[in-house]
């Protein structure tokens, strides 16, 4: 579906496979799952990233939660601005997505060893719009 290409997210900064359709930027980001942004949402999401240093972590962490690798979630216009208006999980609910995540991952063999990758939680705010 994607291009080999790379570039960044629009919401978080990481580099990732990136590619065209129509208007839209396809944009496969590990952190903030796969999604496809129009440019007008790609205007006014930059705008509000500028704005409010929490703002892409609230959008990315909106977009991971409505999006799956069988249906890309379109972002238009009318959804960047729920996007980073969108509130943060709080502690018990970001535990309970990691345990959720882990207990994905191990499927039924409870023994698995589960690899989590942090070093996409811990860099500082992406440098989008600079
Ligand atoms: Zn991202």
């Amino acid at each position: 579906m994607l291009e080999e290409v790379t570039g960044s997210c629009v919401v978080c900064g990481i580099e990732g496979p990136t590619g065209r359709s129509g208007d839209g930027l396809q944009q496969d980001c590990r952190r903030c799952g796969p999604y496809v942004i129009s440019g007008t949402a790609r205007a006014m999401i930059g705008s509000r990233l500028d704005d409010d240093p929490l703002a892409w972590a609230r959008a990315s962490h909106a977009i991971r939660r409505r999006t799956s690798r069988d249906e890309w979630l379109r972002i238009g216009s009318q959804v960047g601005d729920a996007l980073t208006t969108a509130r943060l999980p709080t502690p018990d609910v970001q535990l309970r997505n990691l345990l959720n995540r882990i207990a994905d991952e191990a499927g039924e063999d409870a023994l698995t060893p589960v690899a989590i990758d942090l070093s996409t939680g811990t860099e500082a705010s992406p440098d989008v719009g600079a």
